[in-house]
């Protein structure tokens, strides 16, 4: 799979986006954290045409959620389906 290069507004420079469930493998959580983390705008995010929303991977590594890394994965039900 190509990752996706675009511009980061809040980076200001080219950044690879990466799709939730590509975070949620890099990332060791559920679906449903990724989202959140999407809500709050703890992640970067890029809306492309098609309405699905990626994630900006130099993000990932600045917005640490400690309390959320340290719940048991038991504690994220979909992560299974996923
Ligand atoms: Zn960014």
């Amino acid at each position: 799979m190509t990752p996706v290069k675009d511009f980061c507004k809040e980076h200001g420079q080219v950044v690879a986006w990466l799709m939730p469930r590509q975070v949620c493998a890099l990332r060791g959580v559920c679906r449903q954290t990724v989202s959140n983390w999407m809500n709050h705008g703890w992640v970067h995010i890029l809306e492309q045409p098609s309405g699905r929303r990626l994630v900006c991977e130099l993000s990932l590594g600045t917005h640490r959620r400690p309390e959320e890394e340290s719940l048991p994965k038991k504690r994220c039900p979909q992560w299974q389906i996923w």
